[in-house]
């Protein structure tokens, strides 16, 4: 046999305490475990190792190994039959340092259980009126889904125990056989799911899943400004975690329905303004209904068709941040089609007056001769 040294492996000295003993294997099983390392031959050193450990951190088993060394523990099959009967449980405290400590969610008993899980988002659509998007509204919104159990309050049942085979940590240490040697490896315990907890009485009304499908009707604070399209988030109002888990966010479409007169385009307001052909040639004043009231609007003499006048800061708040877009009234020059007697009077008294006067006709004068 050419065994080394366990005192070697760990690095301590014959006369090491055990606190030497247990920090010098803290330090190796943190190198090497084979979950987290990326040493070359990680998961035989961290057998190796494991191995020091097991006897050297037994007072009764390292008294023997300083009496007869390695043939302390070969039986007659060879290999190291002391490890056989060593108890895993001693070695889970440096486990959870060693295994939490690097981020992989591994739990102490005190900790949230290693089985929670977050719950689900959801997503549920609303319709909202123009004026609802614009100014904002309460509005109340029946949504069905998992959410915590209210007879047990998501425990899932009553009359709560640690779980007796984890002993309230939800999870399991146990020895996993690889072709490298055997080492230690944590599994979520199979008696609570993760739990750590036992009841004695399982919640009839969930079946003891600590959750349950309802129905129920929230009230939504809608803000000012939302659009068409617009998500709104609602946090941890979604379905309800599970073993203590975060609830899952409550997401809220918004569809919203036209105007009968204006349009929007994201913070801005259009409104089609149809003015006569006098109003638009001799200028005119309108009222012009903005979202805020009435405001007075001079439009001034020789406007053309489609040109667009502003109102400055009477569009939509905006939903982030306030601020308000911008109003855009369209001119529209509407052209008559009926006319009365002395309407067509007057537009042919007008032609007459301005035939001489057509710059653009006489520009494409010359091109009008065959
Ligand atoms: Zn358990
Ligand atoms: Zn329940």
């Amino acid at each position: 046999m050419n065994k080394k040294d366990y005192y070697e492996i760990l690095g301590v000295s014959k006369t090491a305490s055990q606190d030497e003993i247990k920090s010098a294997f803290r330090k190796l099983a943190k190198k090497y475990h084979p979950d987290v390392s990326k040493e070359e031959n990680a998961a035989e050193k961290f057998k190796e190792a494991q191995e020091a450990y097991a006897v050297l951190s037994d007072e009764e088993k390292r008294r023997k190994y300083d009496q007869f060394g390695h043939s302390a523990f070969t039986n007659a099959q060879g290999g190291f039959s002391g490890f056989d009967g060593f108890d895993f449980g001693s070695m889970s405290d440096i486990f959870d340092d060693i295994l939490g400590g690097m981020g992989f969610g591994f739990s102490s008993s005190r900790s949230k259980s290693s089985n929670a899980r977050r719950g689900d988002d959801i997503l549920e659509h609303m319709n909202l009126t123009f004026e609802e998007a614009v100014f904002g509204c309460k509005k109340d919104l029946k949504v069905t889904l998992e959410d915590t159990c209210s007879e047990c309050n998501g425990k899932g049942g009553f009359d709560e125990t640690t779980c007796s085979q984890c002993h309230g940590s939800g999870t399991i240490t146990s020895e996993q056989r690889t072709i490298f040697g055997s080492f230690l490896t944590r599994t979520t315990c199979p008696e609570c799911q993760g739990k750590g907890k036992t009841y004695a009485k399982k919640c009839s009304n969930c079946r003891g899943i600590g959750r349950i499908k309802t129905t129920k009707t929230i009230e939504v604070n809608i803000p000012a400004g939302i659009d068409d399209g617009n998500r709104l988030r609602l946090a941890q109002k979604g379905e309800a975690g599970i073993n203590g888990g975060r609830n899952g966010d409550l997401y809220i479409e918004f569809s919203v329905k036209d105007h009968e007169i204006y349009q929007r385009e994201d913070d801005d307001i259009y409104l089609d303004l149809p003015i006569t052909i006098p109003e638009a040639v001799l200028g005119c004043k309108k009222e012009i209904p903005t979202l805020y009231g009435k405001v007075d609007l001079t439009i001034p003499a020789g406007t053309q068709s489609n040109s667009k006048l502003k109102l400055r800061s009477k569009g939509v708040a905006n939903v982030n941040t306030s601020k308000k877009g911008d109003m855009y009234v369209t001119i529209k020059v509407q052209i008559p089609t009926k006319l009365t007697k002395e309407e067509k009077k007057a537009f042919e008294n007008l032609n007459n007056v301005m035939k001489e006067d057509n710059s653009f006709l006489n520009k494409i004068r010359k091109f009008l001769r065959d």
